[in-house]
């Protein structure tokens, strides 16, 4: 039985994918061209189109509704699924996975139907979100902007944190990973291995260790499956593009985790990273725009819409705050952006061999990787065992 599984991609739905097939049994080894690395030292044009280090990263419940496409209850589906891993990786390892625990909180100038369909008296908190409450006119800012808001239970992660102790799990319990560029996920599946990756030294091992593993490789020498988790694809898509993002990093902690919709399309948000890693206050979303440059204007208008829409972030309250926010650094990423939604599903490549696609998280991918790993890990069990590959 084929035990083997290759995945492309060392962001965050490679690496969470990884881990899920790795539990489920498989061998499991990463080729990636990026792999996490500290934040201080991430270099922002190199790095463009690895996405992971430049998102916030925190998870904000996004409703569906029968007014928009059906991904979006998949996709909360999957949410829910990621915030119960993210639950018991916090309680195991608060010290070290670079999660937070910590408040969200939401404000909307004009919210759409699945919004008021939270406040609808006859099914409040129909979407089971944690901790959820309604703000009362009184708790929204005086702004007379502001219509509608809510608070729940969230969490917020330190990017490369997060990644990197994935990371580190993954190797300790025997993970391969491979720094390669690839072409096309069909020639992952004959590609030899032997360069790179971090395998012990042989000397380090017995004779009988060796053995073993000779025969362990003859078992898994076939593999079960390419997982494409490379962000924007690999294949040619038609529906993938990419989502701009200019946001920016400050010294500062925060309290919670704030968002504003603002009835011009705009967004006003903040990201506490926890783990010394500051805030990310953000933040734009500007869809097929490749540009690199961060802009020192949108960087003042986002410091001044979030200070006005959070001043708590300042501290201290009648004056006793500090007057601005510390920058640490501009960020602009690239969200792997798919209209219709991320692809997760399965295609037999003819000539190649099974691979699962689990690509175009768009901005989501922290939210949903828990999630999408168990979907993978399902499609590619369905195709082991010989069931239907599309998910
Ligand atoms: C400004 C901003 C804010 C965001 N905020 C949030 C947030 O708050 N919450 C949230 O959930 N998400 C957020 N996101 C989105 C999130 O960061 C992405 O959805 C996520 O990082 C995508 O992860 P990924 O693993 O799919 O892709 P990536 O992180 O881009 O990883 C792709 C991997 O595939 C590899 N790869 C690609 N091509 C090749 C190739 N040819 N050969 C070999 N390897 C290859 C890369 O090297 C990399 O390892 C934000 C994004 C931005 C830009």
């Amino acid at each position: 039985m084929p035990r083997q599984v290759r995945v492309i991609g060392g962001g965050i739905i490679g690496l969470s994918c990884a881990h899920l097939l790795q539990k489920a049994g498989y061998a499991v080894t990463i080729i990636a061209r990026d792999f996490p690395a500290p934040f201080e030292t991430t270099d922002p044009i190199a790095k463009i189109n690895y996405t992971s280090p430049w998102g916030g990263a925190h998870n904000r419940w996004v409703p569906p509704h029968p007014s928009l496409p059906a991904h979006f209850t998949r996709d909360h589906a999957l949410s829910l699924r990621t915030y119960t891993h993210m639950q018991r990786l916090h309680a195991t390892h608060p010290h070290t996975a670079g999660i937070t625990f910590l408040k969200g909180i939401e404000y909307l100038e004009r919210p759409g139907p699945e919004y008021l369909a939270l406040s609808t008296p006859s099914s409040p908190n129909a979407l089971d979100l944690p901790g959820f409450r309604l703000l009362a006119p009184s708790d929204l800012l005086r702004d007379g902007r502001v219509t509608w808001g809510c608070e729940y239970d969230t969490w917020c992660v330190n990017p490369m944190v997060y990644c990197s102790f994935l990371l580190r799990r993954f190797v300790h319990r025997g993970g391969k990973v491979v720094t390669r560029e690839v072409t096309r996920p069909e020639e992952v599946f004959s590609m030899s291995l032997d360069e790179g990756g971090l395998a012990p030294a042989p000397d380090s091992k017995s004779e009988s260790e060796k053995k073993g593993e000779e025969e362990k490789g003859e078992e898994e020498g076939i593999v079960a499956a390419v997982v494409n988790a490379s962000g924007t694809g690999l294949v040619p898509d038609p529906d993938m593009t990419v989502t701009r993002g200019q946001t920016v990093l400050v010294a500062e902690g925060c309290d919670a985790t704030v968002t504003r919709q603002n009835a011009d399309g705009s967004w006003t948000f903040c990201v506490p990273r926890g783990f010394d890693g500051g805030t990310v206050i953000g933040g734009t979303k500007e869809l097929n725009n490749w540009d690199v440059k961060p802009s020192a204007e949108v960087r003042e208008e986002l410091l001044r819409k979030f200070t006005e829409t959070y001043p708590n972030i300042l501290g201290g309250g009648g004056g006793g705050g500090k007057r601005r926010l510390t920058v640490l650094r501009d960020i602009v990423g690239r969200r792997p952006t798919r209209n219709g939604g991320p692809r997760i599903e399965g295609e037999l490549v003819p000539g190649a061999g099974f691979v699962m696609h689990a690509y175009g998280l768009g901005g989501r991918g922290y939210e949903l990787s828990w999630g999408v790993a168990e979907a993978v890990v399902e499609g590619i069990e369905k195709h082991v065992n010989g069931e239907e590959s599309k998910s």
